[in-house]
């Protein structure tokens, strides 16, 4: 991975207004996983998309704002994480065939090449962290920072994004169960937990937007909705 960079550079046409802040490394400690919930997004509108690295249908990378920009992509995890967006409608679990969100077309499946970009994004993360003098510990999902995306990112970016980091490089999701503000648990199904050991089937609100394009949250205090146990 040593000097890779993102396939495709659009930070000179995101929004510098999305950028609220620069972050220094030492205050970033995790990535968060998100779907853009839509099938058959655009590569024109990677530089509205409210992220950091967003994953194409393609596999390539795009690297839409600086890592260190404070951007409001992940609520209750906007401050500790770099937020990557990965191009598609999935399903929240894909043994619930309608278990997405239906204003998005599709449900869409995530490609070999996908899987690749995915693990490039986050290498990547990960390696200029590093750099920086700082350390990635964590990777989460979306859905648990807050309710309204349970969606978020879904069983087959978690499985392949999250469930691998966590496998490969050694980062936690915060241990079992561990949410922020009003966000869920990840579901079992997600992490490859065997039936017997699952606990309450997990809930997903497909009537729920689960686009983020364009995505801004009002209040700018909002990633200050509660204080957060500490993750492990
Ligand atoms: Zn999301």
């Amino acid at each position: 991975m040593d000097g890779w960079q993102p396939d495709v550079n659009v930070l000179d046409r995101s929004p510098i207004e999305k950028r609220k802040r620069l972050r220094s490394w030492r205050e970033i400690t995790g990535i968060t996983l998100h779907q853009t919930g839509i099938h058959g997004f655009a590569a024109s509108a990677w530089p509205r998309a409210t992220c950091h690295l967003g994953v194409h249908s393609d596999g390539r990378v795009y690297w839409v704002h600086p890592l260190r920009s404070l951007i409001w992509a992940s609520d209750a995890f906007n401050r500790d994480t770099v937020a990557i967006e990965v191009a598609g409608n999935f399903r929240g679990d894909e043994s619930v065939p309608t278990s997405f969100w239906a204003g998005g077309g599709g449900p869409s499946q995530l490609s070999e090449a996908m899987i690749a970009g995915l693990r490039r994004a986050i290498r990547f993360i990960v390696d200029e962290a590093q750099r920086g003098g700082g350390a990635i510990s964590h990777i989460f999902a979306h859905r648990q920072a807050i309710r309204g995306k349970s969606l978020c990112p879904g069983q087959q970016i978690w499985r392949a994004g999250g469930v691998w980091a966590r496998e490969t490089l050694h980062l936690s999701s915060g241990g079992p169960g561990y949410t922020r503000c009003d966000g869920l648990p990840i579901p079992p199904a997600w992490d490859g937990v065997a039936p017997s050991a699952q606990g309450p089937a997990a809930s997903f609100d497909v009537s729920c937007s689960a686009s983020e394009l364009d995505q801004e949250f009002p209040d700018p205090d909002e990633e200050n909705c509660c204080l957060p146990d500490e993750p492990k």
